[in-house]
């Protein structure tokens, strides 16, 4: 069960729970999309803004009297709170789309660069300077209007910081985190070893076994 040892866990009303495996917010943004692999099982965990908001505490993009005034604002007007969930859905959407290929080893596709481009050039657009050297951008997250913003930025210094050779799919058949192997040996193959490491282990073993029991 997750979260029984001790792991951090985001529950949703539907029993289902997010966390935060990326090892980078962008990627635990990407993450927010439950069993990405099956088309007819794909859950959206970012519905509305008041789960963009208790996403971004819980995966520390904001502290806990931000969370309080944009979920007050989302309240308030949850149209504001429903544009900006679409412009997070839609920078996740973009970013995975260009990392999904390098995770596997493929040449993420022209038009999808380009787009994730977009989002990435928008997100400065409506940034600040915080330092000028080294360089830093931010929005200060005054306002949840910003959370496209900043989470755009975070996608920057993820595809400008880390290495490529780390990004990897968790090998589940449906699961399709992703994360950034920090392991020494570069031997992370699982988001959780608890559940997809498991949950695999547990099906190699029954298909040798009925393949066993057939021959
Ligand atoms: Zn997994």
């Amino acid at each position: 069960m997750p979260g029984s040892s001790g792991r951090r866990v985001l529950r949703f009303a539907d029993g289902g729970w997010g966390e935060s495996i990326g090892n980078h917010v962008a990627l635990d943004l990407v993450n927010t999309v439950a069993w990405r692999l099956v088309p007819d099982r794909v859950v959206d965990r970012l519905p509305d803004g008041a789960s963009a908001v208790r996403w971004a505490r819980f995966a520390g993009v904001i502290d806990d009297r931000q969370a309080a005034e944009f979920s007050a604002e989302v309240t308030a007007d949850p149209t504001s709170g429903d544009a900006v969930v679409k412009q997070v859905r839609a920078l996740r959407e973009r970013l995975y789309s260009v990392l999904r290929p390098i995770a596997i080893g493929d040449e993420p596709r022209g038009d999808d660069i380009d787009a994730l481009r977009d989002s990435l050039i928008d997100a400065h657009r409506d940034a600040q300077v915080i330092t000028v050297m080294p360089l830093r951008w931010s929005t200060g997250l005054r306002t949840v209007r910003n959370l496209p913003v900043e989470l755009g930025l975070s996608a920057w210094r993820l595809l400008e910081l880390e290495d490529p050779l780390r990004i990897r799919q968790c090998q589940d058949a449906a699961c399709g985190w992703l994360f950034l192997d920090r392991s020494k040996n570069a031997s992370r193959v699982w988001c959780s070893s608890a559940d997809c490491g498991n949950r695999t282990r547990a099906r190699r073993h029954y298909q040798r076994h009925a393949a066993g029991s057939s021959a």
